[in-house]
């Protein structure tokens, strides 16, 4: 069956590499809600995470990555004070990881052994020794690689009907003294292959990795966001953590991890989201903006003068009432370090405590006098975790343009708009 391809953006994806940063499915949406509950009920925070699709046939792994946090910051950290206190626990004892999958649907139901690759090795992960939990006193991460081969033929013995190309996955944390931890993945195996375009390269224009490390946002870190990012066949990834995350030491580090994990087959770039005041210049009129490096000089940051130490930005406290550097200043700023800027989420406000308003199509995107973009900026992200409409549609927020007429915007299937549909990454010619 042709798929219509309305969620494969050509320029920009966001969000999507992971299926916990979706969670579009119900099985994901229940297990957000049972975790938040979780972690305002006891400071424990339990993570599973597989890439949402994979389109690499060569690779034969699928990676479940793991992440338990024992304990969570008291405190958040601001850019002024880095400050950061854990609410500390108990140590927790994990006894191990169960993993089982079925065939996607609600028809089927998990077999309720777990996934075992090969004759009696239990492909969950076992973390006791001698018999004894493995203890946490803070945190741990893992990434499990399942051979696709073996997650295939667990699948056939199982299952009738098969091929099976959509797969659900069911993560149990097992910890002594507590009850299953659940947490529930779709993973699209064996999917299609991105075209190749001579001199089109796909990226996440904005990535919390685990330099976004506070109970709001939690990223992952550099080696499993280039697994995933690689299965979903992006070539690059900004790392935007926002400011308020950060620190010099961090700032530092990010340029460390990114310079490691950089190949031939995939580019980090280490940037920044920002909290800028917007041109209404009230309070509550801060925008989210993404600050990209000099593409001459990607590492180098953003010095604030000419060979300046300071060189990450770290303008706009979380907190409401802190000030935030106006936009023009910060891409001042980020113009004369050679790099660039794009509106997040520009019509799609976040919540007043992460201060990030809908830009201003007048007062924020164009230049006084109205005739250009400011200075520095060059694009805006439409479609963000926060919209869920399609490029296809009309209401879609690239609509929202100036001047734009929804009654005119592009409808699916309207052939003589290929241009259009190319331009909003719809379709690829
Ligand atoms: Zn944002």
């Amino acid at each position: 069956m042709h798929q219509h391809r309305t969620r494969v953006p050509l320029l920009i994806l966001t969000g999507g590499l992971w299926l916990g940063s979706i969670a579009r499915g119900a099985p994901q949406r229940e297990t957000a809600t049972s975790l938040r509950e979780t972690l305002s009920r006891t400071g424990v925070f339990f993570r599973a995470d597989a890439p949402s699709v994979l389109r690499n046939r060569e690779d034969p792994y699928l990676p479940v990555y793991l992440e338990i946090i024992n304990g969570v910051e008291k405190t958040g950290k601001s850019a002024l004070t880095a400050v950061r206190q854990y609410v500390t626990r108990e140590p927790l004892k994990l006894e191990g990881v169960n993993i089982f999958v079925k065939p996607a649907g609600a028809r089927r139901q998990f077999a309720t052994e777990p996934l075992l690759v090969g004759e009696s090795k239990d492909f969950s992960f076992d973390a006791r020794t001698g018999g004894q939990p493995f203890v946490i006193t803070d945190r741990m991460k893992k990434t499990l690689e399942i051979p696709r081969e073996l997650l295939q033929a667990y699948l056939s013995a199982h299952y009738l009907g098969g091929p099976f190309e959509l797969v659900d996955l069911w993560v149990a944390f097992r910890v002594a003294g507590w009850p299953s931890q659940n947490v529930y993945l779709r993973v699209r195996l064996n999917a299609t292959p991105l075209p190749k375009i001579p001199n089109w390269y796909r990226g996440d224009i904005h990535y919390h990795s685990a330099f976004t490390d506070n109970p709001a946002e939690r990223g992952h870190p550099l080696d499993v966001t280039k697994q995933a990012a690689l299965h979903a066949g992006l070539n690059w990834l900004l790392l935007a953590d926002h400011s308020t995350d950060l620190n010099p030491e961090r700032w530092a580090q990010a340029l460390r991890e990114v310079v490691k994990y950089r190949d031939g087959r995939f580019l980090f770039i280490r940037g920044e989201e920002l909290t800028v005041a917007s041109a209404k210049e009230t309070l509550l009129t801060s925008v989210h903006m993404l600050a990209l490096p000099s593409p001459d000089n990607p590492d180098q940051g953003f010095p604030s003068s000419e060979g300046a130490a300071d060189t990450v930005m770290m303008t706009g406290d979380g907190s409401v009432a802190s000030p935030a550097l106006p936009l023009r200043e910060a891409l001042q700023r980020v113009s004369a370090a050679g790099g660039f800027a794009y509106a997040a989420h520009p019509f799609d406000p976040v919540s007043p405590v992460l201060r990030g308003g809908s830009w201003d199509v007048d007062l924020d995107f164009l230049a006084p006098g109205g005739k250009a973009l400011q200075t520095g900026l060059v694009g805006l992200q439409p479609w963000n975790r926060s919209t869920t409409v399609t490029a296809d549609d009309a209401r879609d927020p690239y609509c929202l343009r100036r001047d734009a007429d929804p009654s005119t915007c592009f409808q699916p299937d309207k052939d003589a708009d290929h241009y259009a549909r190319l331009e909003k990454g719809i379709e690829l010619g």
